[in-house]
């Protein structure tokens, strides 16, 4: 089967995504900021939201990798 694995406006690797909206599964492009479908085509461009997600998404991911041991941490001594 034929995937859009990589945009053809510049090459990034595309990101496959389900989304409950249109019921199928689209694919980003973190450059573009777009989404195909399976055919390649253009479905629609990523909203400001959907951004945002992404983002907090990221900075989320990156501070649980952070700081991996202070959760880990067991406090000695109390009970
Ligand atoms: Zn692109």
């Amino acid at each position: 089967m034929d995937m859009p694995l990589f945009c053809k406006q510049c090459g990034n690797r595309r990101l496959p995504e389900y989304h409950e909206v249109e019921k199928t599964t689209l694919w980003l492009c973190t450059k573009c900021k777009n989404f195909v479908d399976m055919e390649d085509i253009i479905i629609r461009d990523q909203t400001d939201e959907e951004r945002e997600i992404v983002k907090r998404k990221q900075e989320e991911f990156e501070n649980t990798t952070n700081f991996p041991k202070a959760k880990l941490n067991r406090r000695k001594g109390v009970n």
